[in-house]
């Protein structure tokens, strides 16, 4: 069997293909970046439409009740606590991934006086780096100690507060490992925050089972909920009553509606929410989660797996000058596909005007994110041929 006729089986077969189209997908394109801004799902459209004419224009400032929209930042959290491995509870739609990190970063150091520093690895994300030194700098004692990932254990002593990773390497797609790294730190006195933006709705993620303590992660990539979708923040149910977030708005007191003059942190997960949420793009995040309830995970994994060795295979037959980046043993690696080629940024332009849309992180890393609802095997087939195609062109 050739390739092609491989791919069309692998289609015919795929447990999961009917999730395709519950996204839209523009004619021709073949879209290889869900892991920066995830397709949209069809739910978005007629939601965004009703809660225009029907709960704004019409319900109005009743619909803050009527419609629900106070509860969805919590009833959107608890959407998403089952991709993730928590409880409903632990788990709130809101603001960004920046700020929820600051306002879990400084929570954490709170909680655990006398402790000062933020460990990191100098890997992690730009804006987890950005913000845990603009804390540093804030907050008096405080100290962002970044080493590599292989030193964290070594580093971890009785100063450090906090230790903040990101689950999945944005770069190279290596795969974490949560579950050790949270045991390391704990051993060590310290909080476990992840951040779990290019790994929750692609990868299996268990909090409960690494017993993380705090983690955030973003709402646009593999939960498709739109450019600049609210983001989330988990708190372990055990941290719940003694964590205090340090931007205490209205929503997150325990009587928004009493106006009382000082504040009183909100019972529970609602206590870490600042100020009046965008219900607009909450509801566009809620309805991109609905599909969700009927994802098998293990066929999710199983199907994320087998596109991307699919992908490395024709890249590496076809195109032999571009180069892993990733971990090639799939447990060790996240959702998209990374490779180097010195004419990284030329590549990608070749490639676009083909109708493959990837991405470029300088200096020579090509990402290929391989978002398994979205995809299917002749998908990556077609991209493989496209991607030969290219090349000739640089
Ligand atoms: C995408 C991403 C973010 C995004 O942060 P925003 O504040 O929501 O823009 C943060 N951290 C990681 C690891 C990401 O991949």
């Amino acid at each position: 069997m050739n390739d092609r006729a491989r791919s069309l089986a692998g289609d015919r077969a795929d447990p999961l293909r009917h999730f395709r189209g519950r996204f839209h997908r523009p004619p021709g394109l073949i879209y290889l970046d869900g892991n920066s801004l995830g397709m949209m799902p069809n739910a978005v459209l007629p939601r965004i439409e009703a809660v225009l004419r029907r709960e704004w224009a019409e319900g109005l400032i009743r619909s803050w009740d009527d419609a629900g929209w106070w509860d969805l930042p919590l009833r959107v959290g608890a959407k998403i606590a089952p991709l993730i491995g928590a409880r409903e509870e632990e788990v709130v739609a809101t603001d960004s991934t920046s700020v929820n990190l600051f306002k879990l970063l400084a929570a954490a150091l709170a909680l655990r006086p006398g402790r000062g520093v933020i460990l990191t690895d100098p890997g992690n994300f730009p804006t987890d780096l950005y913000i845990a030194e603009g804390l540093s700098r804030l907050i008096p004692g405080c100290e962002l100690r970044s080493v590599p990932l292989g030193e964290i254990a070594g580093a971890l002593d009785r100063s450090v507060a906090v230790v903040a990773l990101g689950h999945v390497d944005y770069r190279s797609a290596e795969i974490l490992d949560m579950a050790g790294m949270t045991r390391a730190a704990h051993a060590a006195g310290a909080l476990a925050l992840w951040d779990l933006s290019h790994s929750a709705g692609a990868i299996a993620v268990n909090l409960d089972a690494a017993a993380v303590d705090l983690a955030v992660g973003c709402g646009y990539k593999y939960l498709n909920g739109g450019p600049g979708a609210p983001a989330y923040l988990y708190v372990r149910r055990d941290l719940q009553a003694e964590i205090r977030s340090p931007l205490p708005g209205w929503w997150g007191h325990a009587e928004p509606f009493a106006f009382a003059s000082s504040y009183v942190a909100a019972p529970g997960i609602a206590r870490m929410l600042c100020g009046t949420q965008p219900i607009l793009a909450l509801a566009a995040l809620d309805a991109a989660l609905t599909l969700w309830a009927e994802v098998d995970f293990a066929l999710l994994e199983e199907k994320r797996n087998a596109l991307s060795e699919l992908f490395i295979e024709l890249v590496e037959e076809r195109c032999p000058d571009l180069v892993l980046a990733s971990p090639r043993d799939p447990a060790r690696r996240g959702s998209h596909v990374s490779f180097r080629h010195p004419k990284g940024r030329e590549m990608l332009e070749a490639l676009r005007a083909e109708g493959v849309v990837a991405d470029f992180r300088r200096p020579d890393l090509l990402r290929f994110g391989i978002a398994p609802l979205t995809l299917g095997y002749t998908d990556i087939f077609d991209a493989a041929e496209r991607l030969s195609r290219a090349l000739t062109r640089v």
